[in-house]
C-alpha cells in the first residue's frame, strides 16, 4: 500500500475545524511576526483572539499584489532570514516581481500538496514524469519535479522547448505523463505525429499548468498522443505555485486542497461574496504557510465555486477553471461579464469572425446599454447582416443574460493589432 497525500478527513465538519485552528494560527503568526499584517490587521480593529470561527474571515482585511511590490523584495515576511530556505518569483506585468519566502517546512508543504495532484491524476510509483516547463527563479519546474519526487514516481527534467530531446526521453525512457504547458504539449503532440511516434511512446495522461487553454485544444492534444486524460493543475507563486489542486478523473472541476488554504469567491466591485456558483475573482487565505502568509490575497483570477460534490466521492470541493482576469471583468445592468465569456459565446457562432468590440454606453433614459460589433465572414453577404445579428443577440442573452444590440460589420472592419487587442470600450461617464 503506497503511502497517500490526501488529507485525513472523513466528513466536511471535519474539513472545516482543521480550517478554523488554520486560520487562528495565520492570523496569531503574521499578526506577531510581520510588521505589514500586524499594522494592517491593527487598522482593522483585528486582534488573533478575535478570531473564533470561520465567519470571522470575512471580517479581516484582503491584500494585494501591490502590497506584494511595495513590500519589495521580500514582502508579507513573517519568519527571520534565519528560516528562509529558498526564494520564488513570479514576473509581475508591470514593475517589480512578486518575490515570495519560503521555509523548510513551506516547501514540504508544497511538496506534499503536489504530490497530491499526481495521487488525485491516479498515477502510482512506477510511472514517469516527463517535465517540460521552465526552471529558476518561477515555481513551475522544480514545483513539477518536487511533488515528482515526493510521490514517488520518476521525473525525467527536460525541461521546455527542446522538442528533440524530449521525443528522444518519450521514446527512450518511455515516460507515462507529460507535464507542460498547453501550447507545449500541442507542439510535442503535432511533432510526434509528424515523425509517426505514436506507437514508439507509452504516455497516458497529460498535466497541463499556468496556461489557459480551450477544451478543443484538450481535445486535440488527446488526439495527437494519444493520451486517456488531460489534467488541469492550478497555481500561482503566491501560494507556493502550481499543485494548489486538480481536476480527477471525473473531470467535472478542480479539487483544491483545501486543508491548505481557504478559497472565496468575491465581486470585485463589491468586494463582496457571490452567490455560490456565480462568477468571481479567487481570494485566498493559507492556512500553514510560515515564511509569506496570506491573508484574504486577492488573486485576480475569476472562476466559481462548483457547489454539487464530485461524482468520484472526494470531499475536496471543486472550483471551475481559470476564466479570465478580474481587471477584465465589466458590470452591466448588474450582470457582472468578462471578454471571455462573450468570446466563447461568438466562437460557437458560424457566420462570424473571431474579433470583437464592446462598446459600454449610459443612455438619456440612465440605463446601460451593451453594444456589440462583430465582423461577418466574407462568405456571408451584407444583406443577410439582420438575421447574423438577431442569431448573436439571442445567443448572448441566453447565455450571458444581458440583451445586446449587435452591429454586423464587414469583414476585416475592426482593427487588428499583433498583441491582444483591447475588446471593451467604456463609454459611460
Ligand atoms: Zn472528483
Amino acid at each position: 500500500m503506497s503511502r497517500t497525500f490526501m488529507p485525513n478527513i472523513s466528513t466536511l465538519e471535519e474539513l472545516k475545524s482543521l480550517q478554523l485552528e488554520g486560520l487562528k494560527w495565520t492570523v496569531r503568526h503574521a499578526y506577531e511576526n510581520s510588521p505589514f499584517y500586524r499594522q494592517r490587521l491593527q487598522k482593522a480593529g483585528i486582534s488573533p483572539e478575535g478570531i473564533n470561527s470561520l465567519d470571522d474571515l470575512i471580517r479581516l482585511p484582503f491584500t494585494t499584489a501591490d502590497d506584494l511590490r511595495e513590500g519589495y523584495p521580500f514582502p508579507l515576511r513573517a519568519v527571520g532570514f534565519d528560516r528562509i530556505v529558498r526564494i520564488h518569483a513570479s514576473s509581475g506585468t508591470t514593475g517589480k516581481r512578486k518575490v515570495l519566502c519560503y521555509t523548510q517546512k513551506d516547501i514540504d508543504d508544497w511538496a506534499n500538496m503536489f504530490a497530491r495532484c499526481y495521487e488525485m491524476a491516479g498515477l502510482s510509483a512506477e510511472d514517469r514524469v516527463q517535465i517540460a516547463v521552465g526552471y529558476g527563479l518561477w515555481t513551475a519546474g522544480v514545483g513539477f519535479q518536487l511533488g515528482c519526487e515526493r510521490h514517488g514516481a520518476m521525473a525525467v527534467p527536460v525541461g521546455p522547448g527542446n522538442t528533440e530531446m524530449h521525443c528522444e526521453m518519450l521514446v527512450d525512457v518511455q515516460s507515462t505523463v507529460f507535464c507542460a504547458t498547453a501550447s507545449m504539449a500541442l507542439l510535442m503532440g503535432e511533432e510526434v505525429h509528424k515523425r509517426n511516434l505514436r506507437e514508439q511512446i507509452a504516455l497516458r495522461k497529460v498535466i497541463l499548468g499556468a496556461e489557459r487553454h480551450s477544451e478543443s485544444m484538450d481535445r486535440r492534444i488527446k488526439e495527437l498522443l494519444g493520451v486517456e486524460h488531460v489534467f488541469d493543475i492550478p497555481g500561482l507563486t503566491e501560494l507556493y505555485g502550481p499543485g494548489t489542486g486538480l481536476d480527477c478523473g471525473k473531470h467535472e472541476g478542480i479539487h483544491y486542497w483545501a486543508d491548505y488554504y481557504i478559497l472565496e469567491i468575491i465581486d470585485p466591485e463589491t468586494l463582496e461574496p457571490v452567490q455560490p456558483g456565480e462568477l468571481g475573482e479567487m481570494v485566498v487565505t493559507s492556512l500553514r504557510k510560515e515564511g509569506a502568509p496570506l491573508i484574504r490575497y486577492r488573486t485576480r483570477d475569476l472562476t466559481r465555486a462548483i457547489p454539487q460534490p464530485c461524482s468520484c466521492g472526494n470531499l475536496l470541493p471543486m472550483h471551475d477553471r481559470i476564466l479570465g482576469r478580474s481587471d477584465d471583468m465589466f458590470i452591466v445592468r448588474a450582470v457582472n461579464i468578462y471578454p471571455g465569456q462573450i468570446d466563447h459565446v461568438l466562437s460557437q457562432i458560424a457566420e462570424i469572425g473571431s474579433e470583437f468590440q464592446v462598446h459600454l454606453e449610459r443612455r438619456e433614459d440612465g440605463r446601460d446599454y451593451l453594444i456589440l460589433k462583430v465582423e461577418r465572414r466574407p462568405r456571408y453577404k451584407p444583406q443577410d447582416n439582420q438575421a447574423i445579428a438577431s442569431r448573436v443577440s439571442q445567443d448572448i442573452r441566453k447565455h450571458i443574460l444581458v440583451s445586446a444590440e449587435v452591429e454586423v460589420l464587414d469583414h476585416g472592419s475592426l482593427p487588428r493589432t499583433e498583441r491582444k487587442s483591447k475588446r471593451v470600450f467604456d463609454h459611460r461617464d
